[in-house]
């Protein structure tokens, strides 16, 4: 049995970034950008009108007040086909071009037209380049407007819109494949019938793995049979990660174990100093320059969330390429005393007391087949190995959930 920190370093040391690939920047959220990306032209591509006025000589405004010449009208999307001179102005809409001769938009809330032909303004501070954005401004062709290794948001898919890019190379989301062992496991539209109960962790762990930035793949149930395992392992081996809940703990039926050793994967580690989630297995398979990082998670659901969201959201974010995806660390303060048994650092639901001053009460927990009652936690906090009595307004580390 290793310690919790010895399963970071080897799950460190085993998880390496997924190669990059070309995909549609809508569906690229999250990742990592593998390509230095530059703009393809000028932005914006001409002198710009940053606001609804007419487009002025702002020598002509020296005073505050004229009465100018209307020549056109230039809406977005549409170029000037005249040269404006002293004493002429062109109506202009936010986001047309400047015409030629302007040098200056006033805002069409300092104008007032004068017959058909004659606009009055009365501005005062029209100086060159009042109101106009010039080209190149925000952006020059050819520059690097995304670096290698930034991380997509919705932001950046603008960018990319910006400068003509729908397919981008990015660290791709790993591809997380799911299965569910045990006998005594059905769907979750089923009522079970004498002995069985509802597979509840095969949807928590798709859930999960999507919230930590994979992409799910379930896999269903296998029951506690050889052939069927070999068979359902067998698909989840294509996945970048494999996770199997059930069947890893020391029962007669436990077979993953085994069944993963007769499929090549190499077992890394099996059991940590945890509670919940002693019985995890990490193992790795190299086939063809295809690795494989598979995870036998302990069927109980607490153990089986736990183990998730300490283990396999790690290995997620590193073949991401991501560094830091764990859940927030945090120290707060025990608002009730707390009784810690047992020679394993304990993982135990907390709820907040008070967020914004940090206190936090443990929950009434019945262990790692309660799932119900962790739906009231918000953290948990991290009790050290050890028998120890702990006093309220004690500092304790924990998770944020
Ligand atoms: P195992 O790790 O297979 O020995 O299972 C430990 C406990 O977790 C048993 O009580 C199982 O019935 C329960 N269990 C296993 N798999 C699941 C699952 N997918 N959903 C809910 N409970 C499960
Ligand atoms: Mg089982």
């Amino acid at each position: 049995m290793i310690s919790i920190s010895d399963a970071f370093e080897l799950i460190d040391q085993h998880a390496r970034v997924l190669p990059s690939q070309q995909q549609a920047a809508l569906d690229s959220i999250d990742c990592l950008l593998a390509e230095d990306v530059a703009s393809d032209m000028d932005s914006p591509p001409y002198d710009k009108a940053m606001m609804d006025g007419y487009a002025v000589v702002a020598a002509d405004l020296a005073d505050g007040i004229a009465e100018l010449e209307i020549i056109e009208e230039i809406t977005a999307g549409n170029v000037p086909t005249k040269t404006v001179g002293r004493t002429q102005a062109a109506r202009i809409m936010t986001g047309a071009p400047i015409p030629d001769g302007a040098d200056a938009v006033v805002m069409i809330e300092l104008t007032q037209k004068v017959g058909e032909t004659h606009v009055r303004i009365e501005a005062s501070g029209v100086t060159p380049g009042k109101n106009i954005m010039p080209k190149a401004s925000s952006l020059a062709c050819g520059v690097t407007v995304l670096p290698s290794g930034k991380r997509l948001r919705a932001l950046e898919v603008g960018i990319l819109a910006e400068v003509g890019r729908d397919q981008v190379s990015v660290v791709p989301r790993p591809r997380v494949a799911v299965l569910s062992t045990g006998d005594e496991l059905v769907d979750v539209t089923e009522k079970p019938g004498p002995g069985r109960i509802r597979n509840s962790n095969g949807p928590m762990l798709v859930a999960q793995i999507a919230a930590a930035g994979g992409t799910p793949e379930s896999l269903g149930v296998a029951r506690d049979v050889r052939e069927e395992l070999t068979a359902k392992i067998a698909r989840g081996l294509e996945a970048d990660i494999l996770v199997l809940s059930g069947g890893v703990s020391a029962g007669v039926l436990d077979l993953v174990p085994s069944v993963l050793a007769e499929q090549r994967v190499e077992q890394i580690f099996h059991k940590v100093q945890l509670k919940p989630g002693k019985p995890i297995w990490f193992g790795k398979r190299t086939v063809d320059g295809q690795t494989t990082l598979v995870f036998g998670l302990p069927g109980n659901p607490v153990s089986s969330l736990v183990c998730f969201e300490l283990f396999v959201r790690r290995a997620i974010g590193l073949l991401a390429g991501r560094t830091e995806n764990e859940l927030c660390a945090a120290e707060v303060t025990l608002a009730a005393p707390f009784v810690h048994r047992g020679d394993r650092p304990t993982l135990f639901p907390a709820r907040w007391e008070d967020a914004a001053q940090r206190t936090a009460a443990p929950l009434t927990w019945k262990g790692s087949a309660d799932l119900a009652a962790m739906a009231a936690a918000d953290l948990l906090l991290q009790f050290p190995a050890g028998d120890a009595e702990y006093r309220a307004g004690e500092a304790i580390s924990a998770l944020l959930l």
